[in-house]
């Protein structure tokens, strides 16, 4: 890549938040170029069947992400393999440092990167991930109807993920280290209302057991950190709902972030504190997290690019002609 290449539109990021970004500044003529970090296609191709993408009945994750991308390249958007490792977003143009060592000066830049799910680090966790270990109740609930299944947390949105499971579940295990919930006092109580659910206080999973043939969870492995002795429970899933970190380390003391480092965006827009720069996705949503979504904010931020880079060509004329 030539050094100090100057683009209208850098992408940071290729999930679908991304990709939609893409193909939306790619369709108005801005000649996007996208540097996709480690993950190309994101957290979406690290699952199995994904059922609420609207217009596919059912598609594995890495075929879906494919298909984004295959449609970006199809529109003319730039696609690098390189990792975006250092910003300067105190002047315009923007100016995006690689690994590769190359660097990209931008009009404008979208904010892409999404945010990674926390894993317990247990081995089974790993080998079951996608085959009944999960960390998107919304996303995977649906394919335990009937079924048994436990919740790993104590927050908010372990309870959240609790409840909502119990759409389908027949029972929903929510372990906790604990022996009381960090959730707020009307989760809780909504919690403890439920029939369904049963807490296993004072437990944390050592291990996932399952089947290799088809590759399926059957239980977990509790440690009792009471010092209670280990044993088994039977489940058919495990959802891990301790938190999620956003990848926005790039961007700290150059951009308003909330206490949890989401970055922070106006009302109804994909704006950040700095004109410009948008964000889109994972990286700035705490509540719904979901392909679709962030594909929505993804078409949002290439509008709004779109919209304030052309104001700002026809604002020029005017303004020079002011001097
Ligand atoms: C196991 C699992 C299953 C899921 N199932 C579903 C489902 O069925 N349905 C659903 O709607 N949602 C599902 N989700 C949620 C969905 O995947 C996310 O909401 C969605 O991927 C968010 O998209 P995004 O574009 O914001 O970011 P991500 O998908 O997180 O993509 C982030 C991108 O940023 C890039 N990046 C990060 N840092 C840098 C950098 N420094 N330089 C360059 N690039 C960088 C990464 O390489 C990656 O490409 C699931 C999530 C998980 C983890």
């Amino acid at each position: 890549m030539a050094t100090d290449e100057h683009v209208k539109v850098a992408i940071i990021g290729s999930g679908p938040a991304g990709y939609t970004a893409a193909v939306y500044a790619a369709r108005a003529a801005l000649s996007p170029v996208m540097i996709r970090g480690l993950q190309p296609g994101g957290q979406l191709t690290i699952t199995t069947d994904v059922e609420n993408w609207p217009g596919e009945t059912s598609i594995m994750g890495p075929d879906l992400m494919m298909k984004m991308e295959e449609q970006c390249r199809h529109l003319g958007t730039d696609i690098r393999d390189d990792m975006v490792t250092e910003v300067d977003l105190s002047r315009r143009p923007f100016t995006l440092k690689l690994e590769s060592g190359g660097r990209v000066v931008a009009d404008s830049v979208i904010i892409a990167t999404g945010a990674q799910a926390r894993w317990l680090g247990i081995e089974g966790e790993t080998k079951f991930r996608g085959f009944g270990v999960s960390a998107c109740a919304t996303c995977d609930g649906f394919f335990y109807r009937g079924k048994t299944v436990a919740v790993v947390g104590g927050g908010n949105t372990a309870v959240e993920e609790a409840m909502f499971l119990t759409n389908f579940a027949e029972k929903v295990y929510l372990i906790h280290r604990r022996d009381e919930l960090r959730a707020d006092a009307t989760n809780q109580a909504r919690l403890f209302a439920n029939k369904k659910v049963e807490p296993v206080w004072n437990s944390t999973v050592a291990d996932v057991i399952g089947d290799e043939d088809p590759l399926s969870v059957t239980g977990v492995r509790l440690t009792g950190t009471d010092g209670a002795p280990d044993r088994e429970l039977a489940v058919s899933g495990l959802f891990i709902a301790i938190g999620h970190d956003p990848a926005t380390h790039l961007f700290k003391g150059q951009l308003d972030m909330d206490e949890d480092g989401y970055i922070r965006t106006a009302p109804d827009s994909t704006a950040t504190s700095v004109a410009g720069v948008f964000a889109a996705g994972d990286v700035k949503d705490h509540l719904y997290r979901q392909a679709v979504t962030a594909a929505g904010m993804g078409c949002m931020a290439a509008l709004e690019a779109e919209r304030l880079l052309g104001a700002e060509e026809t604002a020029e004329p005017e303004s020079l002609a002011a001097e």
